[in-house]
């Protein structure tokens, strides 16, 4: 089941509500959060937050990652309550998750496997924390929850996933105070040229149906993702420029990309495309472009957006404009073949940080 929509629980009762806005990095706490289910594929977020909640306009109507973020407030009744009675934003998968609780591995939660029938799945430590289902499903299974949610889970045959090890308290101890939040989110990444690296090249790919992996592409990117680098694409598509196909078409095989690995337990954080070209004839497009490789600008802005550590970080592209990128950038670059590359190997020599 994927989903491409997240509602997040901010809960003002518990704990102070300061917790989520605490500076990491020279951010709040909470767009790390929000980073993480961006990362995951979701292109849109509802934040539910308690009334005269401080700082809310920062995520009102704004952009995280590669997800629209919107914002809506309760006063007077308890989050669940309020989630309940405002109705589903969207109809199908939908994931419902607290805001405090920091999934660790919310890929492998996602792929894990849930007897026939059953109508979607629920992660809990003492409660539920995160809830996948069917829109429908879950509204239904909020109205009647009640304190007791695991009757209510019962009664639509969920057997709720428990796995503590995979939830992270972002309150609790050994996380506590931003030097360890930062600790944590400062990450380096790995940047994944896409055509020839991710997928074979078949020249401006842009149809789903043309879609194939490279032979340990879907290996490599979940060895990358279980040792906490982030995983970014950049990728030049130039075809855009030229008219061959439009944005919607490399979101729409962007999505392919994803669902194919969220199906392996694997995930891509994010994907920048560069749709430049100086010799296009989309006149939008039609220019030079820092974002074009060999230019750096996709790179940069990535760094920034995911508060990326930049020691550490390498990319892997199949043509040498992609190493003077990396170069420009300030990382090093690791060249492997088109459409053959093992992923894997290039994963395992960066991880095991063995010569370049
Ligand atoms: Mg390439």
């Amino acid at each position: 089941m994927i989903a491409r929509h997240a509602v997040l629980v901010i809960d003002g009762a518990g704990r102070p509500w300061i917790d989520l806005l605490v500076e990491v990095l020279g951010r709040p706490l909470l767009d790390f959060v929000i980073l993480n289910y961006a990362g995951l594929g979701f292109r849109s977020v509802t934040l539910v937050a308690p009334l005269g909640y401080p700082g809310l306009d920062r995520w009102t109507a704004s952009r995280i990652g590669d997800a629209d973020v919107t914002t809506v407030t309760y006063a007077g009744e308890g989050p669940l309550a309020f989630v309940g009675r405002l109705g589903a934003p969207v109809r199908g998968p939908i994931l419902l998750a607290r805001a405090d609780k920091l999934v660790d591995g919310l890929e492998r939660f996602i792929a894990h496997p849930q007897p026939a029938g059953a109508p979607g799945r629920v992660l809990a430590g003492a409660d539920p924390i995160v809830w996948l289902l069917d829109a429908e499903v879950l509204w239904s299974c909020l109205a009647d929850a009640g304190p007791d949610w695991t009757a209510a889970l019962k009664r639509i045959g969920l057997v709720p996933w428990f796995d503590h090890g995979s939830v992270l308290d972002l309150g609790g101890p050994g996380l506590q105070g931003p030097a360890a939040l930062a600790r944590r989110f400062h990450r380096p990444a790995v940047f994944l040229d896409r055509d020839g690296v991710i997928n074979i090249d078949r020249g401006y790919t842009f149809r789903v149906e043309d879609l194939a992996f490279t032979p340990t592409a879907l290996d490599g990117i979940r060895v990358l993702n279980r040792a906490g680098r982030r995983v970014i694409v950049v990728t030049n598509q130039a075809g855009v420029a030229r008219g061959y196909y439009g944005l919607a078409d490399v979101d729409r095989f962007h999505d392919a990309i994803q669902d194919k690995l969220m199906a392996g337990g694997a995930h891509i954080d994010a994907f920048y495309s560069s749709p430049y070209h100086p010799e296009g004839i989309v006149e939008a497009f039609r220019q030079r472009h820092e974002d074009r490789k060999p230019g750096a600008g996709m790179l940069l802005r990535a760094m920034r957006d995911w508060s990326i550590d930049a020691h550490g970080s390498v990319l892997i592209g199949d043509k040498d404009s992609d190493m003077e990128a990396a170069a420009r950038a300030g990382i090093p670059g690791v060249l492997v073949p088109s459409d053959t590359c093992d992923l894997l190997a290039a994963a395992q020599r960066i991880l095991g940080n063995l010569a370049l």
